[in-house]
């Protein structure tokens, strides 16, 4: 019912792509990440809560969206959006063709801070892979968020800026997120994750105050400051505004010691916004799927795992972009808007 295409994923009976990266005439996305919503298609579906967040992506899109749970046709199929857990409006999206049930996970995440990811059950379930290695399993946020205080404290005892690097979309606003009520001290935002922030706000999202960084804005004015900021800034001269700065990065990437050190960061902080190792397992159990299709990261490793002790049918798709993957190479940010 859903097969790969040179633009993404495409299913023909409804005639609509599912997070195309070519434009298309209708795109049905599952989240605003750039590796998912591209521009340049002539029509695009987003479910209802992530609206403000694709506008600010994709300012001319002609964006419609339907509420999670609510069923539209398209062309023989019926199509509904199911909440991911993975940022502000991710979805899964459903659909169903003479019976038949297909899911398309998109990212995903089981305990979040967003609407929570629901089980849909399917025949067919193409799932994200992201974090698919058994090394990586999420401690519960609150007590990530105590080691980040924490490090905040001691590094405003010593009249340093924290500056944590994460994602500007979902990643930036989760932190903020756990940190209402919380935080002790100022924080600030690099310029890349301002817009993104209001829209979360706007959203209804209730997160920690926050002040974007202006061009007069360094040393001693942030020297007390929690700063969230995209990794493409770090090594740029935005960076000279905080010299003696302790840096860190929060991701699921920094399960692995050895990539903390290796990119001299002083602290990790492990914090995921996609399922990790059980998660995906466990959400893939709860699908009932007899046909598992695995997509992004460590895509082989999970369709091995399913086969060899599920004794499911799986495959594999690739994606123009490997996605949050990119997180795994650490050299930049898809999350980020271009320049
Ligand atoms: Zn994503
Ligand atoms: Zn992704």
């Amino acid at each position: 019912m859903i097969s790969p295409s040179p633009s993404g994923l495409f299913c023909e009976a409804g005639g609509f792509h599912i997070d195309p990266w070519r434009p298309v005439e209708r795109a049905v996305i599952t989240h605003a990440h750039s590796d998912h919503a591209s521009a340049g298609s002539r029509s695009y579906l987003c479910a209802a809560p992530g609206e403000r967040v694709l506008r600010r992506r994709l300012p001319d899109a002609h964006v419609e969206t339907l509420p999670y749970g609510d069923t539209i046709a398209i062309g023989d199929t019926r199509v509904s959006f199911h909440p991911a857990g993975h940022i502000l409006g991710s979805a899964q999206v459903r659909v169903e063709h003479r019976g038949d049930v297909w899911v398309v996970s998109g990212d995903y995440k089981c305990q979040p801070t967003c609407e929570p990811f629901e089980t849909v059950r399917c025949r067919t379930f193409i799932t994200e892979a992201t974090f698919a290695l058994p090394i990586y399993t999420w401690d519960p946020a609150a007590g990530v968020v105590d080691e980040i205080l924490e490090w905040w404290r001691l590094n405003r005892a010593a009249g340093r800026p924290s500056v944590v690097f994460c994602y500007v979309l979902g990643k930036a606003q989760r932190i903020l997120a756990e940190l209402r009520s919380r935080a002790d001290g100022p924080i600030h935002l690099h310029g890349a994750m301002a817009a993104l922030t209001d829209a979360y706000r706007e959203s209804g999202i209730a997160m920690a105050p926050a002040e974007r960084i202006t061009e007069d804005m360094r040393g001693k004015a942030l020297a007390q400051s929690l700063v969230l900021a995209p990794l493409s800034a770090r090594g740029t001269v935005w960076m000279r505004r905080l010299p003696n700065a302790s840096v860190s990065f929060a991701s699921g990437l920094m399960r692995v010691r050895g990539v903390r050190r290796q990119r001299a960061f002083d602290r990790g902080f492990v914090l995921s916004d996609h399922a990790d190792w059980m998660g995906l397992l466990s959400s893939i159990d709860a699908t009932g799927a007899e046909r598992v299709l695995v997509t992004h990261g460590w895509s082989d490793a999970l369709a091995r795992h399913l086969r060899e002790t599920r004794g499911i049918e799986t495959g594999t798709i690739r994606t123009a972009f490997e996605g949050e993957a990119g997180e795994l190479s650490g050299s930049d940010d898809p999350g980020e808007p271009a320049p």
